[in-house]
């Protein structure tokens, strides 16, 4: 198991999915999580069941996609928290609708949402992370960065441009001796997955084709998100800034006609 005792991690879309497992995988290891969502009642949920097993969390409702939230947001942090060792940009929001139907309103909101918030949280983090000699920050993309399945247009852009932005942050702070890297996951069993299909029974088909195509044979699962993000926010991973690494079970490594 990692030993994470004395470092505070920083965790948006802490609610739900990927950053709520990954929320009880680093209090389990003895971080003290900052917990981030939109949705107040959630994240009260996810440091209620951190607590109740005797780990350090705080809560903090605040939307990603606004400036102001995030400004009070980080406020808090800092009375929260004495610093900031690791800063997880895990929130996020898809849009699966035909490109020729996106309003503005939608992009600017997947923009926001989705790219915009990890230029914010970064933006007030290492300041933080300078002060105290370093950091790790991990920000989620996604395999729709890489190759797509249509009809994602801009969450598609928003993952493309976290990944560019990670590179070249992760360029002007490593003199600060702070990291960045970006992971980019594939399927990954969390309600965001789930809203992707009309039905149960829709979802119980596309998984077993999906079973059917990973390599590894099987969906991820917020557990393997969290494995990676322990490793690049700790020391072991102290070599490894400006990377995006992609966490899919071998899925972006199959053609489709073998
Ligand atoms: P999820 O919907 O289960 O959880 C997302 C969380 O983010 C929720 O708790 C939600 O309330 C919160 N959130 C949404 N908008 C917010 C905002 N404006 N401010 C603050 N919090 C906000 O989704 P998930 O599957 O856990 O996805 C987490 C991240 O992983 C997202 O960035 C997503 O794009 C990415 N991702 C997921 C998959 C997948 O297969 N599940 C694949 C690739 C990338």
């Amino acid at each position: 198991m990692f030993d994470l005792s004395n470092h505070v991690a920083v965790i948006t879309g802490a609610g739900s999915g990927i950053g709520k497992g990954t929320a009880l995988a680093f209090a389990h290891c003895g971080a003290k999580v900052v917990a981030i969502d939109i949705n107040g009642d959630a994240v009260a949920q996810t440091v209620d069941e951190i607590t109740r097993r005797n780990g350090q969390a705080a809560a903090i409702q605040a939307d990603v996609g606004s400036e102001a939230s995030i400004d009070n947001a980080f406020k808090q942090v800092e009375q929260q928290a004495p610093r900031i060792d690791s800063l997880l940009n895990v929130a996020g929001i898809e849009l699966y609708k035909d490109y020729l139907d996106v309003t503005d309103a939608e992009w600017d909101r997947q923009i926001a949402v989705n790219l915009k918030s990890v230029f914010l949280c970064a933006r007030r983090a290492i300041p933080i992370m300078k002060r105290h000699g370093g950091g790790s920050i991990i920000n989620t993309s996604s395999v729709q960065a890489l190759a797509t399945t249509g009809r994602i247009t801009a969450y598609a852009a928003a993952k493309g441009g976290i990944i560019s932005m990670s590179r070249d942050l992760a360029r002007d702070f490593a003199k600060d001796g702070i990291r960045i890297n970006t992971i980019c996951p594939g399927c990954i069993n969390t309600p965001m997955m789930d809203r992707a299909f009309d039905s149960p029974e829709a979802r119980d088909r596309a998984v077993a084709e999906l079973n059917e195509g990973i390599p590894l044979g099987r969906l991820g699962e917020p557990r393997d998100f969290a494995h990676l993000a322990m490793f690049l926010a700790s020391s072991l991973s102290s070599y490894i800034t400006g990377q995006a690494i992609v966490l899919d079970g071998g899925l972006m490594c199959r053609l489709p006609l073998t």
